[in-house]
């Protein structure tokens, strides 16, 4: 078969990416794995509404969506913490995934979309160092691009040839294991207790008791677990909190999610990635639903554009523009968090983490502002303040202030990546980011 888009994975920038070039004429199809009804996991996530505005789909109705409690922030010794105060029309909404990829799916059909469901791509097709389409177990489909939708596990991205230069596979630290469960609940109690380095695993572990009538388990190490271990995890919450009960309703299982900048390069000759196969969760939280749907949108107009330009080959300058504009919206204040994150999960000390939250050297607005990417800017007088409450800790304080201002660099030199595709200048662009963000 020959078409003009491929879209591997039915991910939720695929689909956005999908609808609006079929809208716009393109012959686009969808290879999913899963069957039609069982699109991604079973349980809620957090997105931002406005979203749908942006790609056109009508937005939720109320009784679709939650609006989650603050997050109550602990350190890793679990007694100092930092609430959060976000007005709840700021907060972002709590749906069930099934029912956001329901709608997204219905939205890809209504443009004219073509789905083929419970086909495992492989691998990807190579026409000498090029790829021309993907394989299906022993069928070969051919197209002019290929957007690579398949997640963290894709089968595209690491088995691209090499002259791409687009990173295969993520170091570790790169990306977190994250088991998921939902227990019953057994009191009335409403409260999102996130807790940085629970029982000293790098990582980030949560209990969201926002729904009715279910306690939702987050536990995230960026290293694998030991056998036993979750149980064992899941119980320690149980004592802590008697609000989870011992009946797993939903979930349960580990899955993985990137926490890293997005890639230095995503896009290549008739290839092109969205979603987390690219990195584009956030670096602290993973959240990357309403980053792959912008992406989704981004990279959509950006071919519809070429298009309009004559372009009928999908060559890496042709499909630079996608990765300028994600870097510019997204990706710089990803680079910034991502510079954050490591400072609070990756450290090995955790009294460090548990001395900034007790005598408030971080403050709500600031861990808010952290999410969110965006610069830390503190008067002279609330440094000077925070500067006399550290005190003890002066080596603590030098390195904060030496993070946030590399993850300032970092964010720049992101907005700074070079506007047109020249491999030289992207390669230097890289080397220098690197210097900025890789430990050795
Ligand atoms: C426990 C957990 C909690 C999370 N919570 C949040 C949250 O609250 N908010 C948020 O924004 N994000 C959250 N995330 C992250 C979020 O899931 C992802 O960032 C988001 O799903 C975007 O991923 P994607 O669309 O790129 O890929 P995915 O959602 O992984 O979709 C990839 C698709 O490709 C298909 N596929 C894979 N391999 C193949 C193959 N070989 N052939 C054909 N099809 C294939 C899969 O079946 C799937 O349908 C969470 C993730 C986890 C694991």
């Amino acid at each position: 078969m020959k078409t003009e888009i491929i879209i591997v994975g039915a991910g939720h920038g695929g689909l956005v990416a999908a609808t609006k070039l079929a809208r716009s004429g393109f012959q686009v199809v969808v290879f999913e794995k899963s069957e039609r009804n069982k699109l991604s996991w079973n349980w809620k996530d957090c997105l931002d509404l406005e979203v749908f505005e942006r790609i056109n789909l009508s937005r939720p109705k109320p009784f679709e969506y939650e609006t989650p409690a603050n997050f109550r922030f602990f350190s890793p010794n679990e007694k100092n913490y930092i609430d959060t105060d976000v007005p709840p029309e700021e907060r972002e909404k709590s749906m069930e995934r099934r029912l956001l990829m329901e709608k997204l799916l219905m939205h890809a059909l209504d443009a004219g979309v073509d789905f083929y469901f419970n086909r495992e791509v492989s691998g990807p097709l190579l026409e000498g160092n090029k790829i021309c389409g993907i394989k299906v177990g022993e069928e070969h489909h051919y197209a002019d691009l290929i957007i690579d939708s398949a997640g963290f596990n894709s089968p595209i991205r690491p088995n691209l040839p090499s002259e791409y230069e687009i990173t295969s596979n993520l170091a570790d630290g790169d990306y977190i294991y994250a088991y998921r469960g939902y227990f019953n609940k057994k009191q009335n109690k409403r409260f999102w207790d996130i807790i940085i380095g629970y029982k000293n695993k790098r990582g980030i572990s949560w209990l969201n008791t926002s729904s009715k009538d279910e306690a939702d388990i987050l536990i995230g190490s960026v290293h694998p677990f030991e056998e036993g271990e979750i149980e064992a995890l899941v119980h320690d919450l149980r004592i802590k909190y008697p609000v989870v009960g011992t009946e797993l309703l939903r979930g349960g299982q580990v899955e993985l999610i990137p926490i890293r900048r997005s890639l230095e390069k995503f896009v290549g000759d008739n290839y092109a990635a969205v979603g987390d196969v690219a990195c584009m969760t956030n670096p602290i939280n993973g959240s990357g639903i309403t980053r792959s749907m912008i992406a989704g949108d981004i990279l959509a107009h950006n071919v519809i554009k070429a298009r309009k330009n004559a372009h009928n080959t999908y060559t890496t300058s042709i499909l630079w523009p996608y990765q300028v504009e994600y870097f510019r919206e997204i990706g710089a204040k990803q680079g910034y968090i991502e510079v954050m994150k490591n400072f609070l999960i990756s450290i090995d000390d955790f009294s460090k983490i548990d001395f900034l939250f007790k005598n408030k050297l971080l403050a709500p607005n600031d861990i808010i502002t952290n999410l969110m990417g965006k610069e830390l800017n503190l008067g002279v007088g609330e440094m000077l303040w925070r500067g006399f409450r550290g005190m003890k800790r002066g080596d603590i304080l030098i390195e904060l202030a030496h993070t946030i201002n590399t993850a300032d660099k970092v964010k720049k030199h992101y907005l700074n990546i070079p506007h047109y595709y020249d491999r030289h200048k992207f390669l230097k662009w890289k080397k220098q980011l690197e210097r900025y963000v890789v430990k050795n």
